[in-house]
C-alpha cells in the first residue's frame, strides 16, 4: 500500500490535488495549505498532478521487520 504526504513548506495552495482527490486532500483553513486528509486508495499518480512537486508518494513494501 502507498503512503502520501504533502510538504506543506512547498505547497503554493491552488488546491489540485483537492479538486481531483477529494476524498485524501483537504486544504487547512489557517495555512492555506494542503493536508493529508486519508490515506484510503492512495496512488503513484497523485505525486505527478502538483505543479510544485509537494505531493510524495512512498510504496510502503510488506517487509515486516524483525523485533
Ligand atoms: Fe499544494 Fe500541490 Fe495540492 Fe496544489 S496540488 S494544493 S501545491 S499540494
Amino acid at each position: 500500500m502507498a503512503k502520501v504526504s504533502v510538504d506543506s513548506s512547498t505547497c503554493i495552495g491552488c488546491g489540485r490535488c483537492v479538486a481531483m482527490f477529494e476524498d485524501n486532500f483537504e486544504l487547512n483553513d489557517e495555512t492555506g495549505t494542503s493536508q493529508v486528509k486519508s490515506q484510503e486508495g492512495v496512488v503513484t499518480e497523485m505525486s505527478d498532478i502538483c505543479p510544485v512537486g509537494a505531493i510524495k508518494v512512498v510504496e510502503e513494501t510488506e517487509e515486516s521487520e524483525n523485533e
